[in-house]
């Protein structure tokens, strides 16, 4: 579960504080796909950047099963990431690396030495993502779809127990859109993750989302079951 408690949070932009999150309260159940829609500007990245503390709040706390993560030093952080996958709208993969190595990455991050047991874990990953055939590819060689896939598995890759997807499937037609979204819909299914889609597209919201949080200027104006709050005039 994930909780945000009075959130507030503001830019230091030359000199002065410019409010980005301006008192956040809500929670996001364990297992649920929540969606955060709004505007550009309206907060929605910097919400989810709150959850794997790339930011942090100037005001409030984010308690992730009951732990108050705000409180974690910078050494703690490394740990609780490992816990925690993300994808993002320009996918983020390294360009010099194949599908395999990208994948692998996270894991040589974490520690892990073992070679054997790097390839089957990433074998598994690019199965579980429909990959196979494509491992020794380099990111230039993959289609939008295809990219965000390995983006995917890499985020899987330490097993964790949230995915934050910023604006996954933003720069993706609506065909390769859909496929993305059933791929996450069948993460959330079989492996039983928490997932945050943060989004500007209505349409990926009633797609995949139990609930849904409305941003504006820093602030939640509705939130609930995605057919409820789509229903509202
Ligand atoms: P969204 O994801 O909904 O587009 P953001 O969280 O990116 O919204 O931005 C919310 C507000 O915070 C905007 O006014 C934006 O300009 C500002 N902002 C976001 N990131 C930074 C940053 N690193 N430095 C200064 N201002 C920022
Ligand atoms: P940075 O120095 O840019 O913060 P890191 O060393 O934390 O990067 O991570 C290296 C790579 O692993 C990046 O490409 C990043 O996108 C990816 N990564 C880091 N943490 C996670 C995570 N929790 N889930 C998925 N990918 C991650």
């Amino acid at each position: 579960m994930i909780r945000f408690q009075n959130i507030h949070k503001s830019y230091l932009v030359a000199g002065k504080d410019v409010p980005a999150l301006a008192g956040i309260d809500f929670e996001i159940a364990a297992g649920e796909v929540f969606g955060i829609i709004g505007h550009s500007g309206a907060g929605k990245s910097t919400l989810v950047r709150l959850i794997n503390l790339l930011e942090r709040p100037t005001q409030g706390q984010v308690l992730i099963d009951g732990r108050d993560i705000t409180a974690l030093p910078d050494a703690g952080l490394r740990d609780l990431r490992r816990g925690i996958g993300m994808i993002f709208q320009h996918f983020n993969l390294l360009s010099s690396k194949t599908v395999a190595e990208n994948v692998a990455f996270p894991l040589k991050l974490a520690g892990l030495r073992d070679a054997p047991a790097i390839k089957a874990r990433v074998a598994a990953l690019l199965a579980r993502v429909g990959l196979t055939e494509h491992a020794d590819k380099y990111p230039a060689q993959l289609s939008g779809g295809q990219k965000q896939r390995v983006g995917i598995a890499r985020a899987l890759a330490t097993e964790p127990s949230i995915l934050l997807c910023d604006e996954a499937t933003s720069a993706l037609d609506p065909q390769t859109t859909r496929s993305v979204l059933r791929l996450l819909a069948e993460i959330n299914r079989e492996l039983g993750l928490t997932i945050v889609i943060i989004t500007h597209e209505m349409d990926v919201v009633r797609t995949v989302c139990d609930r849904v949080a409305v941003l504006d200027a820093g602030r939640v104006v509705e939130l609930g079951p995605v057919a409820e709050v789509f229903l509202h005039p």
